[in-house]
């Protein structure tokens, strides 16, 4: 569907997958102004396909769109493309533990201009694949990487926008988290290299002893993850209490120390919940209890997935029947 100053959103298309023609000079290409976002559509038992909080993706790309000076998209029109690409290709949403259809919607400035200004013309495109889990090897603790000297973002900027210059800037330090043998790399406050904010592509819980969940804050560098927003419902319907707050490496490694904190875990639509076994610096390794996945951690995770593959009730009302049993 293609936007203009003067006409809004028009000619909805829908298309085979294959290439996508563009004039070399449209501005995506030169200046970055390219949003996305990231949902599921899952199998549950009976053979029904559902999404998962679909509305909140679209909240999403919208607040992503103000801060890149894209044009803001009906969060029904949305949600009403994510449910005819899954009704299309329902036959490749496939069925098991941790596969579902990955469904990628995005929108760029596609106007052909060289100067540095906002576009006036933009297309919002989806795209969709099955996928299966994102870490290989089941539920097993990750490591990760605390990297140093680069951001994916800072004050003022782009970081809680899900817009493709952040995963740009945030591939050389996953590379070199690759490097030293983490799965992830963990991003701070880049003046302190203390305070927390999120990982490459997740958000971050410690769990306390004292039954308290605690979570950086949404300072304006993280993403406002959906599943992080999910989890702090559930943890709360539980009566644990959640702190969204500044948290700091320092904490966790003294609350590790002295047994305050008893769990981690990174958070996502694609990593699900992930336990953190390790974090690793050029300065110092800090390993999480006996490697193996937090209780907590765990029971979170059953329950968050059995809300989306229908074996828990969705009290919330989090879930959209797409295509029914
Ligand atoms: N932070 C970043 C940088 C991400 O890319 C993601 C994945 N979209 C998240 C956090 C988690 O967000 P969500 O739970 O909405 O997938």
């Amino acid at each position: 569907i293609v936007w203009t100053q003067d006409e809004g959103w028009h000619d909805a298309e829908i298309l085979p997958f294959g290439p996508i023609s563009m004039n070399p000079a449209s501005s995506v290409l030169h200046y970055g102004q390219e949003i996305f976002e990231g949902l599921k559509a899952y199998r549950r038992a009976d053979g029904s396909i559902v999404t998962f909080r679909a509305e909140e993706n679209a909240r999403r790309l919208n607040d992503s769109a103000r801060r890149m000076a894209l044009p803001e998209l009906p969060v029904e029109l949305f949600v009403e493309s994510v449910r005819k690409l899954v009704e299309i290709d329902a036959e490749w949403v496939p069925s098991g533990d941790d596969q579902t259809l990955y469904i990628r919607p995005f929108m760029i400035a596609d106007e052909s201009f060289l100067g540095v200004r906002a576009a006036q013309r933009a297309r919002f495109l989806i795209i969709a694949s099955p996928s299966g889990a994102y870490f290989t090897g089941g539920v097993k603790p990750v490591s990760i990487w605390l990297s140093q000297g680069l951001s994916r973002a800072g004050q003022g900027g782009t970081g809680a926008a899900k817009c493709g210059g952040n995963y740009a800037a945030s591939l050389l330090p996953q590379n070199q988290a690759a490097e030293n043998g983490c799965q992830q790399v963990l991003f701070t406050d880049s003046n302190t290299v203390d305070t927390i904010d999120e990982l490459g592509g997740m958000n971050l819980f410690l769990v306390r002893s004292d039954n308290t969940l605690v979570t950086p804050e949404l300072n304006g560098n993280i993403l406002p993850g959906i599943t992080r927003k999910s989890l702090i419902q559930l943890a709360q319907d539980r009566g644990y209490s959640v702190e969204e707050r500044a948290v700091t490496v320092s904490e966790w490694r003294e609350g590790v120390a002295d047994g305050s904190i008893t769990e981690a875990f990174a958070c996502g639509t694609a990593a699900v919940i992930t336990p953190i076994g390790q974090l690793k610096s050029p300065d110092f390794t800090i390993d999480f209890g006996d490697n193996a996945p937090g209780e907590l951690t765990l029971s979170l995770r059953e329950e968050l997935t059995g809300i989306q593959y229908g074996t828990r009730e969705d009290r919330h009302g989090w879930l959209e029947v797409i295509v029914p049993a």
